[in-house]
């Protein structure tokens, strides 16, 4: 019933940051997100690898509550991307893309999954989620997420994609680029005109920012002393969130997508402590609600 269905990118990336580096560790837009989520909800996951893919990835998967059912193997190479991130750890800089099999990806929604109730387009061409929206069984709440890759390459593609859904997740520069203007929160509201209901700034170490009609929350990130590598912070953050709401039956009251961004928050803090998805894989329950714990009190004060 809270089923959630997840396409994007599943990877091989190769990080370096200030810290070290890692080659070939598990990542991908849509492997990111489902950890996350798995914490909430039942996911199924679509995508597709190529045949040199690690099986140690995929037990990993099944280990959670991820159905693989549409994780396509595909001839061919795994999508691979390298990246490099300087001392403001904010900002990726992508050093590589290698499509490979991405390139003659058509995603195929099983029809099992064409009815989940909940949807998260994970970052991918625009095109393919367009592709997910068109089979998809009237979702009860749909998100996507994007970068500055298809901003810049397919803008129009993309606003046709967040034109049909309801939550937009996009980082702070992302939004600054496709809005073309630096206010954040013209941005935000300029987005929001442009289809979603809801639209999430993710600002990295400076928390994220949610906008509705009604509604502009900030919530702050988890003030963590080293950071190691936030490649897939955003996903996390992203399937946390949608995971949460997910859980939640859809309930999109204020109070709801309010703890849906603190858990968002509290969860990518943890990708971010270790490489690829290694701290993601020793979380337990319990550090997570404890992480949610201290956000609530890192932020509240009282008033006379
Ligand atoms: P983020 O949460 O923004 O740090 O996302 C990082 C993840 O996005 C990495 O694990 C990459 O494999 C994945 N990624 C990078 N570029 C692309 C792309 N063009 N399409 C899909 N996924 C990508």
């Amino acid at each position: 019933m809270n089923e959630l269905l997840i396409v994007g990118s599943v990877a091989l990336d190769s990080v370096k940051t200030p810290f070290g580096n890692v080659k070939e560790a598990l990542g991908g837009s849509a492997t990111y997100a489902s950890y996350a989520a798995s914490f909430f909800t039942p996911v199924r996951l679509v995508g597709v690898v190529g045949d040199d893919f690690p099986v140690e990835h995929v037990e990993l998967l099944k280990s959670r509550r991820i159905d693989i059912g549409g994780l396509q193997t595909a001839r061919g190479k795994t999508f691979r991307w390298s990246g490099a991130y300087e001392y403001d750890l904010n900002e990726a800089h992508t050093l590589a893309t290698e499509l490979n099999v991405f390139e003659t990806f058509k995603p195929h929604i099983p029809s099992a999954y064409k009815k989940s109730d909940f949807v998260f387009l994970a970052n991918i061409d625009p095109d393919l989620q367009l592709s997910v929206l068109d089979q998809v069984d009237k979702p009860k709440l749909v998100a996507c997420d994007t970068m500055n890759l298809w901003i810049r390459l397919k803008p129009e593609a993309l606003k046709r994609v967040i034109k049909r859904v309801d939550f937009l997740f996009i980082n702070e520069g992302e939004a600054r680029l496709f809005a073309g203007m630096s206010s954040l929160i013209k941005a935000g509201r300029l987005l929001q005109s442009w289809g979603p209901k809801f639209v999430v700034i993710k600002k990295g170490e400076h928390g994220a920012l949610l906008f509705g009609d009604k509604t502009l929350f900030a919530a702050p990130a988890f003030p963590l002393e080293d950071v190691y590598d936030p490649t897939g912070a955003g996903d996390t953050f992203a399937g946390g969130f949608v995971g949460y709401l997910a859980n939640s039956g859809g309930d999109i009251s204020d109070a709801n997508l309010r703890r849906a961004v603190v858990y968002g928050s509290a969860m990518a803090s943890f990708t971010v402590e270790k490489f690829s998805l290694e701290r993601l894989k020793t979380l337990s329950v319990g550090q997570l609600t404890e992480r949610v714990r201290l956000l609530k009190e890192l932020s509240h004060f009282d008033h006379p």
